[in-house]
């Protein structure tokens, strides 16, 4: 069976702690791969390589750093049929969505290969006689990544290649659960001339992963997952003296009003919700009804639901693949008879549902629940599977009011035709990603990514220009070229004449 190591200093490296973990191939529930699992001292060599890369790596011209992201752009690309069989295989996704997660990564590697202009700085000329003032942005030194299964090939991309275009080195923990894809996109960059020892490759757990929050050579942290895992890597990380930014978990609402093309909303809602079997972080997972409209919503929402074709990602007129493992498809399910016994209305029922020939995979049907109440588990929780809650509300006020009350504030989105009430939800909604008649509003690569609350620890959004002053820090530069007739002591503060 095949075995992913880590890969250190530009070459494959053998694990030494012992441990590993199996990959399951979901569709079929067949174990696939084993993964080595890093424990503290394969951490330290890791970190220690690129420690010792950072001092070439963060002189090297942005010429030449430009030139290797742009030859990055064009391996990634030459490649992306591959890496999305890999995220097939590993997370279940279907191969179209997978190649989408690839070419949404690709954006960041685009918006890296312009650092130059990103990493211009503002000079003021004569702020004082004979004084100028230069603002420039440095690298921070070796940046870790810590990342999700759910995107094993788009999020690793959100990070590094804008970290190692400022001038950092780089160590990335993928998630154990389906990290081909991301070992691939490693190994890319190496081919593509990123030098050895800038980009760094551990896989692991908790022990891994707590390593790179204590290590005291680790200058930042950018973590992507669940919401207890953020607020622990946050806390740790900051008490650790880093910089972090830490993106967990949501539970996004969709808002549709009365006057909304109720057709074109159903679609929108399905399509966020069920799409990579409701594994997204930006996933609708509650569609919020204003009356009258919610019985004809939800029967446009169950018409559309029963016909999605689910089986294995590899076949082309599947819509929906599997879950990730076979616990987190039971857990999904339990949602379904625990929302009827709290007194929701179960339209679809997706619970049993078997895909013939795939028996041993983590399928699990699609699920819509109506009538969902505030107080119900599965409005609660982020369930992170295809079921979705339709909560009715009899205002544009109510509505607001409970999506406001959440306490995560990822992605939301509006539906509606009235400009007005479209202008007005995108001041007073309380969430970093704000669609209007868009579902899943993941903003382009040159605009940041990131929620309010819950959904994020830190102060800085990934990617976009909060990407780079995240992977930078600023110093002010004020200078004066004397002329030789100037001088004297003056113990006075320095102000402008
Ligand atoms: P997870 O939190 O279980 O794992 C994320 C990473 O943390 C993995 O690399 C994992 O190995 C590590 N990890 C897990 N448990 C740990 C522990 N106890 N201590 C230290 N490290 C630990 O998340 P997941 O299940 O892989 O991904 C799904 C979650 O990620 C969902 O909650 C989803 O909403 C969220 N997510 C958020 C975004 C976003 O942009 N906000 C994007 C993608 C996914």
């Amino acid at each position: 069976m095949h075995t992913v190591q880590h890969f250190i200093d530009g070459k494959t490296t053998e694990g030494t702690s012992g441990r590993s973990a199996s990959v399951t191939n979901p569709a079929t529930g067949e174990v696939t791969t084993q993964v080595v699992l890093a424990d503290a001292s394969e951490v330290d060599t890791a970190v220690a390589t690129a420690a010792k890369a950072f001092d070439t790596w963060s002189t090297t011209s942005l010429a030449k750093r430009t030139q290797v992201l742009f030859a990055y752009r064009e391996t990634i690309n030459a490649h992306r049929d591959e890496i999305a069989e890999l995220i097939t295989a590993e997370h279940g996704k279907v191969h179209s969505d997978a190649l989408g997660e690839v070419a949404r990564g690709l954006e960041i590697v685009e918006l890296a290969c312009g650092i130059p202009q990103l990493l211009k700085g503002d000079t003021s000329t004569q702020v004082s006689t004979g004084v100028d003032v230069e603002s420039l942005r440095q690298p921070l030194g070796v940046v870790a990544g810590i990342t999700p299964f759910n995107f094993p090939a788009m999020v690793p991309l959100w990070m590094f290649p804008l970290a190692i275009a400022c001038g950092n080195t780089f160590v990335l923990k993928p998630s154990e659960k389906d990290p081909s894809a991301t070992a691939k996109l490693v190994e890319l960059a190496t081919e593509a001339g990123v030098p050895d020892g800038v980009l760094n490759l551990v896989h692991g757990d908790k022990p891994a992963v707590d390593r790179l929050l204590e290590h005291p050579d680790v200058a930042a942290v950018s973590f992507v997952g669940s919401t207890p895992i953020a607020k622990h890597v946050h806390r740790t990380a900051t008490a650790n003296g880093k910089r972090v930014q830490a993106l967990g978990g949501a539970k996004n609402h969709m808002l549709v009003l009365p006057d909304a093309n109720l057709d074109q909303a159903a679609d929108a809602a399905v399509s966020a919700a069920y799409g990579s079997a409701g594994e997204r972080c930006m996933a609708v997972s509650v569609v919020v009804a204003v009356e009258p409209v919610g019985d004809e919503l939800v029967g446009k929402l169950a018409e559309r639901a029963r016909a999605l074709k689910i089986g294995p990602g590899t076949d082309p007129d599947t819509e929906m693949g599997p879950l990730i493992t076979a616990e987190h498809r039971d857990h999904v399910a339990s949602y379904v008879p625990h929302a009827r016994e709290q007194g929701a209305e179960v339209v679809v029922d997706g619970t049993d549902h078997v895909v013939p020939g795939h028996e041993n995979g983590h399928f699990v049907g699609v699920s819509l629940l109506d009538k969902v109440t505030a107080d119900m588990a599965a409005y609660r929780d982020e369930i992170f599977g295809p079921v979705l809650c339709v909560v009715r509300a009899q205002s544009y006020e109510e509505g607001v009011a409970l999506m406001n009350a959440s306490p995560w504030g990822n992605g939301t989105a509006i539906f509606t035709r009235d400009g007005g009430a479209a202008r007005r939800f995108k001041l007073e909604i309380e969430a970093g990603m704000v669609g209007v008649n868009v579902p899943i509003p993941v903003p382009v690569g040159y605009h940041a990514f990131g929620g309010w609350k819950d959904s994020l620890f830190g102060d800085h959004d990934i990617y976009g220009t909060d990407g780079v002053h995240f992977y930078t820090r600023g110093k002010a530069v004020t200078t004066r070229w004397p002329d030789p007739s100037d001088g004297g002591v003056d113990l006075g503060f320095p102000s402008n004449s």
